[in-house]
């Protein structure tokens, strides 16, 4: 199915009214699809396979902001650390280091956001509320091991699941965390994105204070694989 004009034009209205950026995730689908959101006004795009983003990064408009959405290998990092606009799966403190490693060797400072699990599903990837907490306060207690990255904020994803009270209350929960974690000492005004939200669940990650959205079938059609 093609890029549907109509539905980006609802979303991206509802979505700057908010100041919520929106992140169209083109994951599987083709250049051309992601050239007709691009000539509608799209900016930040989506990607969850490392092969799949470089090959696009290299023949697609330099301009597009690549978003890291998927589980990241950490021996992946290497490709994607020249160019990546947002890595949002941190999803262990390893994988952090290890960005900070190949930011220090090609002196950019990688932006990302650290994923947490709100999920009840046990196969969705994510930090625990513990582990979020011993991140940050390594950060905190050592600002020079991380010069390399800046942590943006978190992101999270919701059971799938038609209950629609359960969605709400695990954004809820995500959203305090992000704002506990922006009250710490030694945290700036960088630390500013609350990623949630996708095609099944924006609505609700909306009103639970997401200010970052990850749409994609809504916008380019259901997916073959993903
Ligand atoms: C695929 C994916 C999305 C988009 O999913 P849709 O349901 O197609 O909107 C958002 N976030 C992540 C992490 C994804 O992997």
């Amino acid at each position: 199915m093609p890029f549907l004009p109509a539905s980006y034009q609802k979303i991206s209205e509802e979505l700057s009214a908010k100041q919520v950026t929106l992140v169209a995730v083109s994951k599987t689908k083709p250049n051309e699809d992601i050239l007709e959101a691009y000539h509608a006004g799209v900016r930040d795009f989506g990607e969850n396979y490392v092969q799949e983003l470089l090959a696009k990064h290299e023949s697609l408009p330099k301009d597009i902001r690549w978003h890291f959405i998927g589980h990241l290998q950490r021996n992946k990092v290497k490709y994607i650390a020249p160019f990546v606009y947002l890595v949002h799966g941190v999803d262990s403190r390893s994988l952090l280091v290890e960005l900070n490693k190949q930011g220090a060797k090609i002196n950019r400072r990688i932006s990302c956001l650290l994923q947490v699990h709100i999920a009840k599903e046990e196969t969705k990837f994510g930090l625990d509320e513990n582990e979020l907490t011993g991140i940050m306060d390594e950060i905190a207690a050592s600002p020079e091991n991380f010069s390399h990255v800046q942590v943006r904020g978190l992101m999270g994803m919701a059971s799938f699941t038609a209950d629609h009270e359960e969605v709400r209350r695990e954004f809820a929960f995500l959203r305090q965390l992000f704002l506990q974690c922006k009250k710490r000492p030694g945290i700036d005004a960088s630390f500013d994105t609350l990623s949630m939200g996708m095609s099944g669940d924006y609505p609700v990650a909306l009103s639970e204070g997401s200010n970052m959205v990850r749409i994609g079938s809504l916008l380019f059609g259901e997916r073959t694989y993903s």
